[in-house]
């Protein structure tokens, strides 16, 4: 199936055309903080799938269309991102970075944003901000020190997920960190839809213009790895998120963009671009002019 968050704190299932709303299998109430109600049902799902069936089975409370879009998991425990994980990507960056030396990162789970919100640049004179296309999972099942032949066990879903990234030489946490740069939705669709995730197609176009085009076959670190890395440094949780990296392509965005993401039985996304405000601070000079581009 695939699930949405909505309408401010909601959790819905959608055949992509429909929404059914399963906020009520949820202990917790819409709209309250800390809004966890999609990573309690996460936690629960394979206990909860025959109320959702049944729910499904049932009439639909509104159309897709006209609802607004959340991120499927807004408060997740962590939200974990693999840099320089294509090689045709490394390359283009012009960096000693890969993923399968270096590791994860961390993004802000307060970057986290849905398909119904726009990306909102802060206004930094000279940096480039890029969009980066990326395959989402979603754990399940949580876990540590999980083994790669057991990692699918812990997976949940999958997303479509847009890594915005201020590129220059301040820490990559807080280039990657503004509220709305990270984009995930517009759904996560179950794992039991997706038959092989390491063969998707994946694109993501600007105004049109078609600017990454990859597959996750092509991945240095893959899925079952990027799992099992994880959790033997951190406990995995359900609803967490791993940024799976992104291939060769990343580029500008400029406020008035619409950038649509595309990833093969996943789904597809498209967001607005728009002007912030300005964000001036002892680690975002005015002038970014002299800051190195190749730092990923
Ligand atoms: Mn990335």
């Amino acid at each position: 199936v695939k699930i949405i968050g909505y309408g401010g704190g909601r959790v819905g299932v959608t055949d992509t055309a429909s929404v059914w709303d399963v906020s009520a299998l949820s202990s917790t109430q819409p709209g309250q903080f800390p809004p966890v109600a999609a990573v309690d049902i996460v936690s629960r799902f394979d206990e909860l799938r025959p109320r959702i069936d049944e729910i499904i089975a049932g009439a639909p409370i509104a159309a897709l269309a006209d609802v607004v879009l959340d991120t499927p998991i807004p408060w997740c425990n962590k939200l974990l991102a693999y840099p320089a994980n294509y090689d045709a990507h490394v390359a283009e960056m012009h960096t000693g970075n890969r993923a399968d030396v270096n590791g994860f990162f961390l993004k802000a789970t307060s970057s986290l944003s849905g398909a119904g919100a726009p990306v909102v640049l802060p206004v930094i004179p000279e940096a480039a901000i890029h969009h980066e296309s990326e395959l989402a999972i979603i754990i399940g099942r949580g876990g540590r020190n999980i083994a790669t032949e057991d990692a699918r066990k812990h997976v949940f879903g999958y997303s479509c997920l847009i890594d915005v990234t201020v590129r220059g030489k301040q820490e990559r946490v807080m280039r990657k960190s503004f509220d709305s740069f990270c984009p995930v939705g517009p759904w996560i669709v179950t794992a039991d839809e997706v038959a092989d995730p390491t063969d998707l197609d994946m694109t993501l176009t600007v105004n049109g213009e078609l600017r990454q085009q990859a597959n996750t076959r092509d991945l240095i670190v893959g899925i079952d790895e990027m799992v099992a890395l994880a959790s033997s440094v951190c406990t995995l949780y359900p609803g967490d998120l791993i940024a799976t990296g992104t291939p060769a392509g990343v580029g500008l965005i400029v406020p008035g963009d619409e950038v649509t993401i595309r990833i093969a039985s996943v789904g597809e996304m498209t967001v607005q671009v728009i002007a912030g405000g300005p964000i001036t601070n002892r680690a975002f000079p005015t002038t970014m002019a002299s800051a190195p581009t190749a730092d990923i």
